[in-house]
C-alpha cells in the first residue's frame, strides 16, 4: 500500500488519527494521487507541492503500493505591485465573508445555492478563486483555485483570506456595493433627490451610487461600525474614500 504524509494545515482536513502521521492508505488500482489525497478528505484546491519518493510529483501520478508521497499545503499568496487583484466566488453559506470582502473593495460574487456543478462551472469560466466550507464543491476538477475556508465567523474568516490571498495592498475600501458587488461612483445630492429620507437629505453631503443595483450609500452611524472593520487591514485614511452606508 502507498504511504502518505500530510503536511501543516493540510492535517486540519484529515481524520483526527491520521494528522501529523506517516500512513498507509489502500488505493484502487490505477487510481492517481488527486483520487487518493481527495478520498482522504483533502480537495485538489488544497495542495501545493506533492513529493513521490522526496520527488515532485503531479496530482495526475499514478499510484504504486511502493509509493511514499508527501502532501504540501498551497503556499499563501504573495503578489507583486501592479498584479490585478484576485477575484473571488462564495458559496452561498458565506454570505457574510462575501460583503466583508467586498467591503474592501474585492470583487466577489456570492453563488445563492446554486448545485456543486453549475457553480464550478462559474467559477472555471470566470476565472474566479472558489471560497467554501464545502469540501465536495472544491474537490470538483473544474474548480481550479480554490480555498476551504477554515474559519467559523467572519471575522476570522476575513482575517483568513486576506492573509492567505496577500490581500492587504489591493485593499480599497467603500469602493463596491455590499449588496451586489457592482462599482460605486459619487453621486451629486440631485441624482438622488427624493430618495432620501429627510434626516439624511439635510445631515450629510457625500453620496455614491451603486453602478449595478442603484443603492444610494452615505457616511452614516452604520457605516462607523465598517469603518472600524476596514480600519483594521488598511492604513489609508478612509474619510476621503468612505461613503458606505446602506441606505436607501
Ligand atoms: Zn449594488
Amino acid at each position: 500500500m502507498p504511504h502518505f504524509c500530510f503536511h501543516d494545515e493540510l492535517n486540519d482536513l484529515l481524520r483526527p488519527e491520521l494528522r501529523d502521521r506517516v500512513f498507509e492508505w489502500p488505493c484502487a488500482e490505477r487510481a492517481t494521487a488527486k483520487h487518493a489525497i481527495e478520498a482522504l478528505g483533502v480537495p485538489h484546491t488544497e495542495v501545493g507541492r506533492v513529493l513521490v519518493d522526496g520527488r515532485p510529483a503531479g496530482l495526475g501520478h499514478l499510484l504504486q503500493a511502493t509509493d511514499s508521497l508527501d502532501v504540501f499545503p498551497t503556499e499563501a499568496m504573495r503578489p507583486a505591485p501592479g498584479d490585478p487583484a484576485p477575484r473571488f466566488l462564495a458559496d452561498a453559506h458565506l454570505g457574510g465573508l462575501a460583503r466583508r470582502l467586498r467591503l474592501l473593495g474585492f470583487d466577489t460574487e456570492l453563488a445563492r445555492d446554486a448545485p456543486d456543478r453549475s457553480l464550478a462551472h462559474l467559477a472555471d469560466g470566470d476565472g474566479r478563486i472558489v471560497l467554501s466550507r464545502d469540501r465536495e464543491l472544491l474537490k470538483h476538477r473544474r474548480v481550479a483555485r480554490g480555498r476551504y475556508v477554515r474559519a467559523r465567523t467572519t471575522e476570522e474568516q476575513l482575517r483568513e483570506v486576506v492573509a492567505h490571498f496577500g490581500l492587504r495592498e489591493g485593499i480599497r475600501p467603500f469602493s463596491r456595493c455590499l449588496e451586489c458587488n457592482a462599482l460605486l461612483r459619487p453621486a451629486e445630492r440631485g441624482d438622488i433627490a427624493g430618495r432620501l429620507p429627510p434626516r439624511v437629505a439635510a445631515e450629510q453631503t457625500e453620496f455614491t451610487l451603486c453602478t449595478g443595483c442603484g443603492r444610494v450609500y452615505w457616511p452614516g452611524s452604520h457605516w462607523q461600525r465598517l469603518k472600524a472593520v476596514v480600519s483594521e487591514y488598511s492604513t489609508v485614511p478612509t474619510d476621503r474614500s468612505a461613503n458606505a452606508e446602506p441606505g436607501s
